[in-house]
């Protein structure tokens, strides 16, 4: 993995800030590229957000890509451009929690530092065999303990990877290689035969799936161009660039929804059209199904009245705006079909 070649605080701390949530796989490319645009936190500090977010695209949980940004900004102006140590500082950076600081100190400054992500938790919870759940503020404070007693003292850097290898490679969540485990002889789940049954999860909740209409705006002057709106900074996808729309209400047809949706965001109004596409997509607690329809722009000049920014685009113009996986579909969509027109 590139990021283990010269772990300095700076690869580290992106690196473990990528793999949240995300798959090595995924997340090789996007390191390389983001270490090539991005190799000092002065560099990062000094980009523009779009730039950030741009480079971020598909990777998810936008969230992450701008509290690194803001991040780099405070390290530079508070720490004089060097990822601090101290635990206390590290974590007064946005984006920065408990298990990133022990990362960043433990492998990069070689500080006997805890981690606990979820397969070292899956570990621990195995080795003492605990019955209470997780997810529970109690279970977590003994998991942290647990892991702060068991830090290797002179290597805590290389003991943490060794440890989060173990809970990736052997024991697994389901069909842990018990038999060829290195620490099967200290683990309790093993030995009263309950690691199919640990950790121990509360149930999950059912994951809401909700409708989306989102709209390709043309323009009443300019038919090559449609409208894209921001997204508001902070929330859900923040700073990012979409097809403006929102969620299905309850007794309202999708075409309704956007109708509405437009007048409530933007401020205009508009005659919806065919549909272009449907797009569906899992969120981390809820799922969608996203329909595209064209819309012709009737009365109103666009307003940031619940996005913060809007542009009137042509396709082209539009594939250099940062946007989430799902207007990113969109646009295919669309490119595809101006294209067969033209
Ligand atoms: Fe996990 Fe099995 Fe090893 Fe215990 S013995 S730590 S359950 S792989």
């Amino acid at each position: 993995m590139p990021w283990r070649e010269h772990p300095s605080p700076y690869r580290v701390w992106v690196s473990e800030v990528m793999l949240q949530q995300t798959q090595v796989a995924t997340v090789r490319p996007y390191f390389d590229r983001f270490m090539a645009r991005f190799p000092t936190v002065q560099a990062l500090a000094e980009a523009p957000l779009e730039e950030v977010l741009k480079l971020w695209e598909g990777l998810g949980y936008y969230r992450r890509a701008r509290h690194l940004h803001q991040a780099a900004k405070l390290i530079v102006t508070k720490h004089h451009g060097a990822i601090p140590s101290d635990e206390k500082a590290l974590l007064a950076l946005p984006g920065i929690g408990r298990y990133t600081a022990g990362a960043i100190r433990s492998i990069a400054f070689n500080i006997p530092a805890p981690i606990l992500d979820g397969n070292v938790k899956r570990v621990l919870a195995r080795l003492d065999d605990i019955e209470t759940p997780i997810e529970r503020a109690e279970t977590e404070r003994q998991l942290w303990a647990r892991a702060a007693e068991l830090v290797d003292p002179d290597q805590p850097g290389l003991f943490n990877q060794a440890l989060m290898e173990l809970g990736s490679l052997v024991c697994r969540p389901t069909q842990p290689a018990c038999p060829h485990c290195p620490v099967s002889t200290f683990c309790q789940a093993y030995a009263r035969g309950t690691q199919a049954q640990r950790p121990v999860r509360v149930p999950r909740k059912r994951i809401p799936h909700y409708q989306v209409a989102a709209g390709i705006v043309w323009h009443r002057a300019d038919p090559d161009r449609f409208l894209i709106a921001q997204r508001p900074a902070e929330g859900m996808l923040g700073g990012l660039w979409e097809f403006p729309g929102g969620k299905q209400e309850p007794g309202e047809s999708l075409p309704q929804t956007l109708t509405r949706e437009l007048m409530e965001e933007l401020g205009i109004q508009v005659e919806v059209g065919e549909k272009l596409t449907v797009v569906k997509h899992a969120f981390s607690h809820f799922r969608i199904t996203l329909h595209a329809f064209h819309a012709r722009h009737r009365a109103g000049e666009p307003q940031p009245l619940g996005v913060d920014d809007w542009r009137w685009v042509t396709v082209e113009e539009a594939d250099a705006f940062p946007m989430a996986k799902t207007d990113r579909a969109i646009l295919a969509k669309l490119t595809d079909s101006v294209k067969r027109n033209t």
